[in-house]
């Protein structure tokens, strides 16, 4: 399944939100410059999820995406490396 990632761009000066395709440098609405871009995409089970961070959690069911929209396999699945260079040194507990 390919999510396609969008931009959303929230202007400070008048408060809007509007969604585009790429990061936008002006308001759409008032051309203030003001303004703060965020990259999301429609998860399959319908929830918006934001790609601030290297993963980002879906809110709704849960799944796991890097900031390109790719969808990442559950914590759990991953090997205990791939785990130690995202989360560094934590106790196996905290995922259960
Ligand atoms: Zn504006
Ligand atoms: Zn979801």
């Amino acid at each position: 399944m390919d999510n396609r990632v969008f931009n959303e761009c929230y202007c400070r000066s008048c408060g809007r939100e509007h969604t585009t395709e790429h990061r936008e440098y002006e308001c759409p609405s008032c051309g203030s410059e003001d303004v703060h871009n965020t990259s999301f995409l429609t998860c399959n089970c319908g929830e918006r999820v934001y790609l601030g961070s290297f993963t980002n959690e879906c809110c709704g069911c849960g799944r796991l995406y890097n900031p390109f929209g790719q969808e990442l396999a559950p914590v759990r699945e991953w090997d205990d490396d791939d785990r130690y260079e995202c989360f560094g040194p934590q106790n196996d507990e905290y995922y259960d």
